[in-house]
């Protein structure tokens, strides 16, 4: 059969490392006929909770699952690598100024760019999950100057696919009718989640929704789902997080589907007015393995304003990076 393909992922040991490993190892990210070698980063403390994660997906005894590597080193995960899924990133803490937590990341990030740029597969495609994603992301490639700029991706399909959800309960339709989704601008409270183009059963969803709805239930519900989520759980969202994982790089390999697309944080060839090179959300299709952007929407006053102020954030993310010297 086919040889297998390397498949790395940092922060293995953490919550989303968890929901998506089984399902990398099962097939639903490359499809049933692709065996895959996993290669688990992981900081050396959680090495042996590392361990233990990889001892469950022996006993699972998942017929694609080529082989499994575990390691603290940048380098060897990333050696011969096709998928980089960059999910381990330095959270949050209360009372840590922005300043700090990019400086954090940075420390995570630009060591591994290097070590992606030195020697990652010719065909490496990267996925950002790990937070401030679309900065993050920013932060590697630009340590990757040999990988080209359509390998970088962050993640936008969580909230794409919440925005689905909200929909479909809005119409009372099934999920599967809602297509043309589009997420804009940064992985954050000011994402702008947009029914413009969207359709239900192909007919447009912005007949159907009135503008108060998209304001004061929609776009908020969107944004603020992962801090919902905390807050019923107890614990931040993860099976959805690595599902949405899975069904970036599905569509990214395998492609998406005729007449609709998904969302993506890409780096901006100025398309839409997004300044080129920052790594915001878009409305992209994928065939042959590549994404690209959905051209020639309308954006309206409404739209617009959502988008420049989503975007602005990424632009005073980008100078607190250039500033700190992380870029
Ligand atoms: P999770 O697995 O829950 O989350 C990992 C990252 O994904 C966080 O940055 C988190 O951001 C982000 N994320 C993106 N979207 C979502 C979403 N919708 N819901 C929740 N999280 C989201 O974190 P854990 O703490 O359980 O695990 C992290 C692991 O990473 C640890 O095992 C740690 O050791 C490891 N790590 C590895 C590194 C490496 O390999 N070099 C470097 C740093 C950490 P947010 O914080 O905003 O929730």
């Amino acid at each position: 059969g086919p040889s297998p393909v390397k498949v790395t992922v940092t922060g293995a040991a953490g919550q989303i490392g968890y929901a998506l490993l089984f399902r990398i190892a099962s097939g639903a990210m490359l499809g049933p006929d692709t065996p895959v070698r996993l290669s688990l980063l992981e900081i050396t403390p959680a090495l042996k909770a590392a361990e233990g994660t990889a001892m469950e997906l022996d006993d699972c005894a998942f017929p694609l699952l080529a082989g499994i590597d575990i390691t603290d080193d940048a380098r060897s995960a990333f050696d011969g690598t096709s998928v980089a899924l960059l999910v381990g990133a330095r959270p949050r803490t209360a009372g840590m100024e922005r300043g700090d937590l990019l400086e954090a990341n940075g420390g995570i990030f630009k060591p591994q760019g290097e070590a992606i740029n030195a020697g990652a597969a010719d065909d490496v495609r990267i996925l950002v999950v790990g937070n401030p994603a679309n900065t993050n992301a920013l932060i590697a490639r630009t340590h990757a100057p040999d990988v080209p700029a359509d390998r970088w991706t962050a993640m936008m399909r969580l909230d794409h696919n919440r925005a689905l959800t909200q929909v479909a309960r809005r119409l009372d339709a099934p999920v599967a009718d809602i297509t043309r989704m589009t997420v804009w601008g940064n992985h954050s409270a000011t994402q702008y989640p947009d029914v413009s183009n969207a359709r239900v059963a192909g007919t447009p969803v912005r007949d159907r929704v009135d503008q108060e709805w998209l304001e004061s239930t929609f776009i908020p519900t969107v944004a603020k789902r992962g801090a919902a989520i905390i807050d019923a759980r107890g614990a931040s969202s993860a099976a959805s997080a690595a599902n949405a994982a899975i069904d970036h790089v599905h569509d990214w390999v395998l492609g998406t589907r005729d007449g609709d697309w998904v969302s993506a944080g890409i780096v901006s060839d100025g398309s839409y007015g997004i300044p080129e090179g920052l790594v915001a959300g878009f409305p992209v299709t994928s065939s042959g393995g590549s994404f690209q952007v959905v051209q020639g929407l309308e954006i309206d006053d409404f739209s617009r304003r959502r988008i420049d102020a989503s975007v602005a954030e990424l632009a005073d993310e980008q100078a607190a990076i250039r500033s700190l010297g992380l870029i």
